[in-house]
């Protein structure tokens, strides 16, 4: 058993008996690991507030191999976003990302990148003008499936490697774009737009990197960061569509429908009247 350091962000917590909780964390130099907080329920003090949500702390825990559940012995706070706490519609963006590492993201599996691209999406959520909150989400939901090794292929037919003209559909289960003549060979496939099919290659990563050989005891590379698209006047059909082909994608690779309560909200939202990011502004209790 060792004492460890790690920086770690909240991806989710559930309670443990009376007084403590269990923090579901995406660290740093461990990947995801779950730290039991004593007392963090009951008045839960200094440990309790430093794994809240939404933040970046360094914990200090005890690391054992077999072990489920890790001790936490210190927590800090060491970065938090007030604007993500006062702003429900920018804490669903990044809530959904915390949902999704959480949901695809084994346990113990060390990315530092990946750390990296969950604090920098958090610095997105919180900064981002409104209207390009949607595309800071794709952009970690596309950078999430490349550091898990299923980057998809946006920019070129998945199947004849020919370019992506024309009638455009999406294979979630092939892992990419395919072009009007191989849509015979994916007949599941999602016909996209040309708005939703041009700004999908523009997200593409530059080049075909090769994903990390899987448990080859390597450090894992960076996690690619993927571009985003300079415009951010986007109809509305067109933002559904690439959502919804992005979810379906992660969800091929999951293996499950991906019903994320962040989405659920901003759906909600959406529906009885999207209240503008800026003064739809929660008071703290
Ligand atoms: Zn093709």
């Amino acid at each position: 058993m060792a004492l460890v350091k790690s920086r770690a962000i909240s991806l989710k917590s559930y309670r443990l008996g009376e007084t403590s909780k269990v923090v579901v964390c995406y660290t740093r130099n461990y990947g995801k690991v779950r730290l039991v907080a004593k007392g963090a329920r009951k008045g839960g003090g200094r440990l309790g507030a430093a794994l809240e949500p939404m933040l970046v702390s360094g914990v200090v825990f005890y690391l054992r191999e077999g072990r489920d559940l890790l001790f936490v012995s210190q927590a800090e706070v060491e970065r938090q976003w007030p604007e993500l706490r006062r702003d429900v519609v920018r804490m669903a963006y990044a809530g959904a990302a915390l949902e999704l590492t959480d949901a695809l993201v084994s346990e113990r599996e060390p990315d530092p990148g990946l750390f990296d691209l969950l604090e920098n999406s958090l610095d997105r959520a919180a900064a981002a003008p409104p209207s390009s909150l949607d595309v800071v989400l794709w952009s970690f939901e596309l950078s999430l499936a490349s550091a898990l090794g299923y980057a998809p292929e946006l920019a070129r037919c998945v199947v004849c490697g020919g370019p992506a003209d024309g009638r455009v559909s999406f294979a979630a289960r092939r892992g990419g774009i395919v072009c009007g003549d191989c849509l015979g060979e994916e007949p599941g496939a999602r016909p996209l737009s040309d708005s939703a099919a041009k700004l999908l290659a523009s997200m593409s990563p530059s080049g075909g990197e090769t994903p990390p050989e899987p448990g080859s005891g390597t450090p894992a590379a960076p996690s690619t960061v993927i571009p985003a698209p300079q415009t951010v006047d986007i109809p509305t059909a067109v933002r559904d569509e690439i959502s919804e082909t992005l979810m379906g994608f992660l969800e091929e690779h999951a293996g499950r429908e991906l019903r994320l309560k962040s989405l659920e909200f901003l759906a909600q939202i959406r529906r009885t009247g999207q209240p503008s990011a800026q003064s739809e502004q929660r008071h703290e209790g």
